[in-house]
């Protein structure tokens, strides 16, 4: 299994290997960087093997399946050191994966196997919740370490992180307004929102009340019916939102959604949602983007929020609503220096952030060292 070699390895500190023969646990936890702090990051449960399963031999496809989780882990916890840094936290980088699919392997017994694990890394690395983990999960996981947060109904707990995402996201889409309509308000502002899940839904309340004309799709109807209890929102088709004549495409649901097919019929001049791994291409898409006149907000730096909320639980540190909320704030001033940038030295806004992300781990690193050597 490539590691050192593998097109997503950047340096990263440590990667750990584990499983558990009772549980049938198998995991992988990357520490990307402690440059900042303690390595934070979600615990994914996916079923990497299962797309491989309908293409190739068994023996074949879980060999390709641990590949994939390998590249995801390596990447994620990257991901997770540039946003962390992008938001100020006293946080590094670090993701985990447990192999399998979560409702035949995810018992209570594999998750504090999977505790037990992560104990072992003495706080180096800090798991949340990601996809394929719940609240109830992480909390199993608790029993057996203290490295765990983002827990309801315990001391420092910070619970459920989407509605600081969806602020996050709705200063984001304010700031990227601001710079690219040039309005100090959303007031008849467009936006289509992609995806009203947890954080979707919350964002379109944000906008609504700000004045912003909304528009929203979702597969799940249950979620749109919600959606809609919250006001005034027209329904658009699942296949066209990207393309909706709006001033602000937001994607809420799943990454990957900004690629060479539907960038060329993209309508709106601004692209800020929560979702994950917007970009096929990290360099590619965004430059395509921005030759479009399209302003794309990264992002790890717009969506988050959610990370901002935890860091406190992380220092075990009580801190109220209104502190949470200020820090949470301050993404849009991250994102207007990255939109300046940008149009200074005409490259895309996702390189920039990448490379303002790596300045502040570099210095990090170097003040580390600089004392050690002291
Ligand atoms: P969620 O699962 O609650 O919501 C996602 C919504 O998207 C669901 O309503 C789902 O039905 C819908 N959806 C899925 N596929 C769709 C499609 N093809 N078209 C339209 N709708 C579709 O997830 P969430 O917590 O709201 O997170 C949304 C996104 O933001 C995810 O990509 C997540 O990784 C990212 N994110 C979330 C947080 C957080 O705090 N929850 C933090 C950072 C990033």
């Amino acid at each position: 299994m490539p590691v050192f070699d593998s097109r997503s390895f950047k340096n990263h500190e440590q990667v750990v290997f584990c499983a558990d023969e009772a549980t049938g646990l198998k995991a992988i936890i990357a520490v990307h960087s402690t440059a900042l702090g303690p390595a934070t990051g979600g615990t994914r449960f996916w079923d990497y093997a299962a797309a491989h399963r309908k293409v190739a031999p068994i023996d074949i496809a879980e060999q390709r399946g641990e590949q994939d989780a390998v590249y995801d882990v390596l990447r994620l916890s990257r991901g997770m050191s540039y946003k962390n840094a992008m938001a100020g936290l006293r946080l590094g980088g670090g993701k985990s994966v447990i192999i399998g699919n979560p409702r035949e392997l995810g018992s209570t017994e594999l998750m504090r196997a999977f505790g037990r694990q992560v104990n072992r890394l003495s706080g180096t690395y800090y798991a949340a919740e990601d996809v394929g983990t719940s609240p109830a999960m992480l909390a199993s996981a608790a029993e057996a370490t203290d490295f765990v947060c983002g827990l309801e109904g315990v001391d420092f707990g910070t619970g459920d992180p989407s509605p600081h995402t969806a602020l996050g996201v709705f200063t984001g889409v304010q700031a990227s307004v601001k710079h690219r309509l040039g309005k100090d308000t959303l007031t008849g502002v467009k936006v289509a929102v992609q995806g009203v899940g947890n954080v979707g839904r919350t964002l379109v309340k944000h906008l609504l009340d700000a004045g912003a004309v909304v528009s929203i799709t979702d597969i799940v109807d249950a979620n749109i019916e919600a959606t809609k209890a919250l006001g005034d929102v027209e329904v658009v088709s699942l296949d066209g939102i990207h393309a909706e004549d709006v001033d602000v495409f937001a994607p809420c649901a799943l990454g990957g959604g900004l690629n060479p097919n539907t960038i060329p019929e993209i309508k709106a001049s601004i692209i800020a949602g929560a979702a994950n791994n917007l970009l096929e291409t990290e360099g590619v898409d965004d430059e395509a983007l921005r030759k479009r006149g399209i302003l794309y907000a990264p992002d790890y730096v717009i969506n988050a929020g959610g990370i901002i909320s935890v860091e406190s639980e992380v220092y075990r540190e009580q801190l109220d609503e209104d502190a949470r909320h200020a820090k949470v704030l301050r993404i849009g001033e991250t994102l207007s220096k990255i939109f300046t940038a940008s149009d200074k030295e005409g490259r895309p806004t996702g390189i920039i952030a990448n490379e303002m992300a790596e300045d502040i781990i570099r210095a990090a690193n170097e003040a580390k060292l600089a004392t050690a050597a002291e």
